[in-house]
């Protein structure tokens, strides 16, 4: 095992550092154990592509990019066993050479195992990421292992855990057969695509859309499952459109001085980028997983049950056009669709959810993004709730009326690590811990 004394911690985008004593990368989960039982704090990091406060910290930091290997797959069971730092691309790669998939992926495939799983990473039209795991292993605060399955009680605590209850270590996923989706993208109205949601949920197999604050239209992305072999005309619009990120960065360049740039700015957007139609096929991770971004971003993200929804965002719509509000929000506002589940710290527990992107393309200054504030007062005062991986300022006293299993969970991250040994000064203020880091 290696490990590199002193030095400075950062998070992808650079709006998070530390500084640590020690840094281990880790290549087996003995020595995870070991590295875990001789600490008296510690956090864990994969590609540190989180906007929340949540992956260090501490003085002692372990990288578990460096534990990444594919360990077995089980062909009749269509199971997947792998170490929890292996990247998410390469574990989609793998399971797509033999012909499986998993059917609800996030957008964006350089995330770890273990940070997707403990943020409740999510997709679109299916379930988080995590729901799909079937066996892990976890490394517990005394650096002991517990081995956990879908019949066990702590799994619903477990599945989405910030990485407060343990670190998982060799995870397994239940695949699916791969299969082929006809993809059709094009501008609307918002007063054609929100009233059609439920309809097109159960219509189609992939549903996705691209909300473009300040211009009253969305970009509507749907998918349906087709034989491999049925022929499409591929349109992919003009030869331009892969700029739209590069495009996007320089007209919101002053954005963080005069917001009211970006109202104008997504106008053009729209013109240039979102108002042509599309029409591809492929796998879900080969036609809708974004692949590389070139530059960083800032994001937060609000989930609410999707019956609220409607209300929820014509509130917002009203409040970030408002001239006197200086909200004005860059283009995409990312919405998808997760079904209920039991997990308990899940964004769907218990019910089928919305989920809404908020993004700044200047990550340095998020700070005076207004955007991230009005967002989260809106969507707290109807029960919504925060993305672990993206920013949001809500702690204990909102997130134990919002969350059912709250304060179970609280208990329980108490009896696994009475010494509060994997909290850091964010995940301290978040529980409402009394502890000094
Ligand atoms: C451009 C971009 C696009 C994104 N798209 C999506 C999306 O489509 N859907 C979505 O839901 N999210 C999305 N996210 C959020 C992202 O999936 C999460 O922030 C994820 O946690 C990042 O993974 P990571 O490997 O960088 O984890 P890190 O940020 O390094 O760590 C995240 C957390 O996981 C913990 N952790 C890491 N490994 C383990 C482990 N083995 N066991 C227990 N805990 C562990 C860390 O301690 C930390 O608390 C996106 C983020 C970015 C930057």
């Amino acid at each position: 095992m290696k490990q590199e004394k002193s030095g400075v911690w950062q998070s992808w985008n650079e709006n998070i550092s530390y500084k640590y004593k020690s840094l281990y990368k880790i290549t087996s989960e003995d020595e995870l154990q070991q590295i875990i039982k001789k600490s008296e704090k510690i956090r864990f990091f994969g590609t540190k592509q989180s906007s929340a406060d949540i992956a260090s910290g501490t003085e002692t930091l372990v990288d578990i990019t460096t534990y990444n290997k594919i360990l077995s797959y089980n062909d009749s069971e269509r199971t997947i066993t792998v170490q929890s730092g292996l990247i998410l691309g390469d574990l989609l790669e793998a399971i797509e050479a033999k012909g499986w998939c998993i059917p609800c992926l996030p957008d964006i495939n350089t995330i770890t195992i273990g940070g997707a799983l403990a943020t409740g990473t999510h997709g679109t039209s299916g379930k988080l990421l995590c729901e799909y795991m079937t066996e892990c292993s976890l490394v517990l605060a005394d650096g002991t292992v517990k081995k956990i399955n879908e019949e066990d009680e702590l799994t619903d605590a477990v599945r989405v855990s910030l990485g407060v209850l343990g670190v998982m270590s060799e995870i397994t996923f239940k695949c699916e057969s791969l299969y082929t989706l006809h993809i059709k993208e094009g501008p609307e109205d918002d007063s054609e695509w929100l009233p059609k949601i439920k309809e097109r949920l159960k219509q189609h197999d992939f549903l996705r859309i691209l909300w473009l604050p300040h211009t009253d239209k969305g970009y509507v992305i749907t998918g349906d499952k087709i034989d491999s072999n049925t022929e499409i005309i591929e349109d992919l619009g003009p030869k331009y459109l892969k700029h739209r990120r590069k495009a996007s960065k320089i007209l919101y360049k002053y954005t963080h001085i005069f917001p009211w740039i970006t109202a104008i700015a997504n106008k053009l957007l729209y013109r240039g980028f979102f108002s042509a139609t599309k029409e591809h096929k492929g796998s879900l991770y080969q036609a809708t997983v974004t692949k590389s971004r070139g530059s960083t971003l800032e994001l937060a993200e609000w989930t609410i049950g999707l019956d609220t929804f409607p209300k929820v965002f014509e509130e917002l719509k009203t409040e970030i056009n408002k001239w006197s509000n200086k909200s004005f929000i860059h283009i995409p506002m990312d919405i998808r669709f997760v079904y209920k589940d039991k997990s308990w710290l899940s964004y769907a527990y218990g019910k089928d959810t919305v989920t809404m992107g908020c993004v700044s393309r200047n990550a340095a200054t998020a700070d005076t993004y207004e955007a991230f504030k009005s967002i989260e007062n809106i969507f707290l005062k109807y029960g919504g709730k925060p993305h672990w991986g993206k920013r949001f300022v809500a702690k204990d006293a909102e997130l134990s009326k919002i969350y059912y299993k709250w304060q179970d969970f609280k208990l329980l991250r108490k009896k696994l690590d009475p010494t509060n040994k994997f909290l850091n000064p964010y995940l301290t203020k978040l529980f409402n811990e009394k502890t000094n880091n």
